[in-house]
C-alpha cells in the first residue's frame, strides 16, 4: 500500500474500508433518496459534521458536488452587483475566471505570495456586494490569517464567500467572519471525491432571497428548500454523505485535530529547516498548516520524486508556474505520525 501525501484525492481515512462495507450492507445506498432513512441518515451526517466542526447553530449546512459547483452557485444566488476576488493562486484565480463568465461585474485583485493582503481602503471593495478568499490556497501551501478575514468582517458590509476547500476539517475556522464556506471531501476530510459541502450564515440566505434566483437545479434557495426538509434537490450522492457521517461522528472535536495539525505543521517547517530546504512560503504569518511546499532546483525536485516513487511515498507535484521546482505535502488529519517519519527519513536520505 502506498503512502500518499497528495493534497487531493489524499489518503483515507483507514476506517473508511470498513465503513464502505457497512454501507453496502446497509442497504441505504439502494434506498430512495425520498425515504425516511434517508432523510434521518441525511439528518445525522449534518448533526455530527455541525458539532465536530463547531459550525454555529444558525448556519447551514448543504451538500453539492464538488468545491468547483460552489464557486458558480455563490455568482449565481449571492452576487447582483459584483463580486471582488482576492487570491495569489491558482485556485483562487480560477474562482475569480468561473465567476467571470457569470457575472462580468468580477474585479481581480491578486496578491504577492509572502503578502498579507491588510486592505484598509474602503473604496477598494465599491461596487462589490460579494468578497471572494481563498482560506487555503493549495497550489502554493499559503494561508490567509485569522485577523485579515476579521478585520475583512469588520470594513465590508456584503457578503464574504471563502474557498476552504483544503483547509475545513484541517483547522479551526472563524465561521462567523464570513457568510459561505465550502470544501471537497477529497482534501482534509479523508473521503473519496465527488462532494462538496458548503456552510452558509442567516445573512447570506437573507441575500439569496433577495436576490430571489431559482433559475438553476442548483440554485442555493432551491437547494436550501430541500435540505430544509432533509432532502436534496437531485439524486444526491448517499454513499458520500453516508461516509462523510461515519467519519465525523468517529472523528476528534476540531479543536483537538487543528492543535494536532499546528503542531505538526511547525514540525515539517522546523525539518526543512533543519536539511536546509527552503520552504515556498517564507514568511510565517502567511504559511499553510494543511498543505506543506518546499522548493528547489529542478534536480533536486526530480530526485526527491525519484526517491519517493521507489518506497511507494506519493508527494504532490507542484502547481501552475511552481510545478517543477516545488514539492506538495499534505497536512491533512487521516496522515498519521508514522507516515511523517517515513517522509522524513526519505527526505534526510535524500539530502
Ligand atoms: C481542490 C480545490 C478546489 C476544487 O475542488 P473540486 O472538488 O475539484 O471542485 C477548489 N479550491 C481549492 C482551494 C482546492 O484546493
Amino acid at each position: 500500500m502506498n503512502l500518499n501525501f497528495y493534497p487531493g484525492p489524499s489518503k483515507l481515512y483507514p476506517s473508511v474500508e470498513g465503513y464502505l462495507l457497512d454501507a453496502y450492507r446497509s442497504g441505504i445506498l439502494s434506498m430512495n433518496h425520498r425515504s425516511g432513512a434517508f432523510m434521518e441518515m441525511l439528518s445525522e451526517t449534518i448533526g455530527a459534521f455541525k458539532e465536530k466542526l463547531a459550525i454555529p447553530t444558525d448556519y447551514e449546512v448543504y451538500f453539492t458536488s464538488s468545491a468547483t459547483e460552489c464557486w458558480e452557485i455563490i455568482t449565481q444566488s449571492l452576487v447582483e452587483k459584483g463580486s471582488l476576488h482576492l487570491y495569489n493562486g491558482a485556485f483562487g484565480q480560477k474562482w475569480y475566471e468561473y465567476a467571470k463568465r457569470l457575472n462580468s461585474g468580477c474585479v481581480a485583485y491578486p496578491f504577492d505570495l509572502e503578502e498579507v493582503p491588510d486592505i484598509k481602503e474602503t473604496s477598494l471593495f465599491q461596487p462589490a456586494d460579494l468578497l471572494c478568499l481563498t482560506h487555503n490556497e493549495t497550489s502554493n501551501g499559503t494561508a490567509l490569517p485569522e485577523q485579515i478575514i476579521k478585520s475583512f468582517r469588520e470594513l465590508f458590509s456584503g457578503i464574504i464567500a471563502i474557498d476552504a476547500t483544503s483547509s475545513m476539517g484541517g483547522v479551526e475556522l472563524p465561521w462567523q467572519s464570513a457568510d459561505v464556506w465550502f470544501a471537497s471531501l477529497q482534501k482534509c476530510f479523508g473521503l473519496p471525491s465527488g462532494m462538496g459541502v458548503m456552510v452558509v450564515s442567516p445573512k447570506a440566505i437573507q441575500k439569496a432571497e433577495q436576490k430571489g434566483d431559482r433559475n438553476y437545479y442548483n440554485s442555493l434557495l432551491f437547494i436550501r428548500e430541500n435540505f430544509l426538509k432533509n432532502q436534496t434537490p437531485h439524486t444526491p450522492n448517499i454513499l458520500g454523505i453516508y461516509l462523510l457521517g461515519k467519519v465525523m461522528q468517529e472523528v476528534e472535536p476540531i479543536e483537538r485535530i487543528g492543535a494536532r495539525i499546528q503542531v505538526r505543521a511547525e514540525g515539517w517547517y522546523s525539518c526543512f529547516e533543519k536539511l536546509s530546504i527552503p520552504a515556498l512560503v517564507q514568511n510565517p504569518e502567511v504559511r499553510s498548516q494543511t498543505v506543506i511546499v518546499l522548493q528547489g532546483l529542478e534536480s533536486f525536485i526530480q530526485k526527491i520524486k525519484k526517491n519517493a516513487l521507489a518506497q511507494g511515498i506519493i508527494i504532490g507535484n507542484g502547481y501552475g508556474k511552481w510545478k517543477s521546482t516545488t514539492l506538495r505535502i499534505a497536512n491533512f488529519p487521516a496522515i498519521s505520525g508514522k507516515d511523517i517519519e517515513s517522509l522524513k527519513d526519505l527526505l534526510n536520505h535524500s539530502i
